[in-house]
């Protein structure tokens, strides 16, 4: 394998990429027998936690009546009727494999229904590894160009350069920039994470996202919402529930399924039909593979309102219990977003507004403390990411701001 690992982003796990043998409720074991907890949760799915019981049973089941029909099964209905049910916007669906692959279906149907080609993305903003979309996610601010006009700076050596041109590359919350260039007339769509959580959590600013939902019906362009993470996990609705802003389009992934492949596009069904009758293409061998589809008739049947209440309170005591330890230790950090998943930021005081403001804090001094969490039985990102389950109860919380405390000495 290329580097040990399979996807480029285990490469930077410090101190080396791990080998894992079992996951169960809020652990991980590794193949040298250490129990961690785990705040990867396998980059934001499993919000269940690692092998729910009524979620393998399942996937046991199905397994039994065959792996793939190329056809339509009820199991698949199942889930996309309970995907219509609890997103507010899906008045139709359809299931895909990644959330790179879906963030494509959404800006190709955007096209389609506008008949125009250019896109706005958001600095900062990650919608997958295709080269159309792989720019400025994570640019250095040298080369990131004025903050009204950022650069698009690719994201991979080999990317079709070309793509860059059916690009606008704006910063995020920031109505005023957004609407001077929709009203140029020449977006098909504007794609975002209602709230930003990839690359750090930041909130987005007080009126933000109605206005952004107002200008891109004024002009008319679609808008995207990308819930690849904010999906299923802010609320049984993703951000667009727990905000009150209806996309067009928005798409999903991560905790759709709990770890299985799945990802999936809805919302307005003028668009989706354009997949049915307007000619354009979507497909997949994999897409509502039956096995994939149990996991997520299970997941989401387990997304009931009080799972989210109670990571509520236990996502609330990580993230308070954390801040108390960085200032009593006088480590500058924030500790911001949401308790299902939030964010730190070494070097960072105040809550960033946009990506400029986390593309200064300190990494290096960050994975130090990561490193020191992972010997001490704590796994959690090195880009600063928290992801929550339910299975992370208080006294794993607990156990997990003891060993946060005891990290932060050995780097001070
Ligand atoms: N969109 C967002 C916001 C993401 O965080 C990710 C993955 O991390 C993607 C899209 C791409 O999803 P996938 O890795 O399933 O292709």
């Amino acid at each position: 394998m290329a580097g040990g690992v399979n996807s480029n982003f285990r490469l930077n796990i410090s101190p080396t990429p791990l080998v894992f043998e079992r996951g169960e409720g809020p652990y991980l074991y590794d193949v040298d027998g250490n129990k961690l907890i785990d705040y990867y949760l396998g980059m934001g799915p499993m919000i269940l936690g690692h092998n729910p019981a009524a979620l393998t049973a399942a996937v046991k089941t199905q397994i039994d009546s065959g792996i793939l029909f190329a056809g339509q099964t009820a199991v698949e209905a199942e889930a996309a009727r309970l995907v219509c049910e609890m997103v507010p916007s899906a008045e139709r669906m359809r299931f895909g494999s990644s959330g790179s692959e879906v963030d494509q279906a959404a800006l190709r149907v955007a096209r389609a229904a506008t008949g125009r080609q250019k896109v706005i993305k958001f600095e900062g903003h990650y919608h997958g590894w295709f080269d159309n979309v792989l720019w400025s996610t994570a640019p250095g601010l040298d080369a990131a160009g004025p903050y009204e006009a950022p650069k698009a700076v690719a994201g991979s050596k080999g990317q079709l350069a070309d793509t860059a041109e059916t690009l606008v590359v704006l910063p995020w919350n920031d109505l005023d920039l957004l609407e001077a260039r929709l009203a140029k007339g020449d977006i098909a769509a504007v794609i975002m994470e209602a709230a930003m959580c990839n690359a750090g959590a930041v909130h987005p600013a007080a009126g933000y996202l109605e206005g952004v939902r107002e200008a891109c019906t004024r002009h008319g362009t679609i808008l995207v919402f990308d819930e690849v993470i904010t999906g299923f996990r802010l609320a049984p609705g993703g951000a667009q529930e727990r905000f009150g802003v209806s996309p067009d389009l928005s798409t999903f992934g991560k905790a759709i399924a709990n770890g299985f492949p799945v990802a999936a596009i809805a919302g307005r069904a003028d668009l989706l039909d354009l997949f049915s009758t307007g000619g354009v293409v979507h497909g997949g061998t994999y897409n509502s593979q039956p096995i994939a589809m149990a996991a997520t008739v299970a997941t989401l049947k387990a997304l009931q309102p009080s799972l989210y209440a109670g990571i509520d309170k236990t996502g609330t005591r990580l993230m308070s219990g954390m801040r108390e330890i960085f200032q009593r230790a006088g480590v500058k950090a924030s500790v911001e977003g949401f308790p299902q998943v939030f964010h730190v930021a070494f070097g960072l005081e105040e809550p960033a507004t946009n990506y400029r403001d986390l593309a200064r804090m300190d990494k290096q001094a960050y994975v130090a403390f990561t490193t020191a969490l992972l010997r001490r039985g704590v796994r959690a990102l090195e880009r600063g990411a928290w992801f929550m389950s339910s299975e992370h109860d208080d006294a794993v919380i607990g156990q997990t701001l003891d060993v946060v405390e005891d990290a932060v000495r050995q780097i001070k």
